[in-house]
């Protein structure tokens, strides 16, 4: 179905009430750690911060193309999939330039905010795959819910590697090469969702001739 990449956690459809609330709860926990992030990463200076709201926001793009999408024509799907994987390209080569410049003309980070951010969006991370786990519905199994928080706790942990680095060193370097790496991740991981999703829509549904594009 969809792209097996680094970061890429995708719910099944929304069909009981029940499990409706609990992507509604993920969707919400996952933007509101976005923003959570995105302060927290200018006001501790931190680039690496920044680069794992990028997870953030595309979990929550997935809970919400689950919420929304998911039931309607595959190519709604998959023009929903486009403007996730070109923000979330946005964002990687914005974070790219931000570490470029950081190298330059920044300061070490407060290894402790980001140590706490980090640790908090650990939990999130735990949190919503306890939910999903709980409450899980069709195939939304215990793998899937367990390979999509592995590779979210890496992340977290890659952050908070990155704060013991900066607290170690007293430098931002390992903050900027943590951050350039996941960056350089979400940046792959979006061209091959818009490979993906360019297949998709180069693919006549049918009963529809050849010409259908979007
Ligand atoms: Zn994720």
């Amino acid at each position: 179905m969809s792209a097996h990449c680094p970061h890429d956690c995708n719910p099944t459809a929304a069909t009981s009430a029940r499990y409706r609330r609990v992507l509604w709860a993920a969707l919400w926990i996952n933007a509101l750690m976005f923003g959570i992030e995105i302060v927290a990463s200018a006001s501790a200076q931190s680039v690496s911060l920044l680069a794992d709201s990028i997870d953030f926001f595309a979990d929550a793009g997935n809970y919400a193309i689950s919420l929304t999408v998911l039931g309607m024509a595959s190519v709604w799907r998959s023009r929903a999939a486009v403007f996730k994987a070109l923000t979330m390209l946005g964002l990687g080569l914005l974070v790219l330039g931000r570490a470029a410049w950081a190298a330059h003309a920044g300061s070490a980070p407060e290894p402790a905010m980001m140590g706490a951010v980090g640790t908090l969006a650990l939990l999130a991370n735990l949190g919503v795959a306890a939910l999903l786990y709980a409450y899980r519905e069709g195939d939304a199994n215990m793998r899937s819910v367990w390979l999509c928080t592995r590779n979210d706790a890496i992340g977290n942990g890659a952050v908070l590697l990155a704060a013991l680095g900066v607290l170690g060193t007293d430098s931002r370097w390992p903050d900027l090469a943590i951050a350039a790496l996941m960056a350089a991740l979400a940046v792959s991981a979006a061209v091959s969702i818009l490979a993906q999703a360019r297949r998709e829509l180069a693919t006549p549904a049918p009963h529809h001739h050849q010409e259908t594009q979007a």
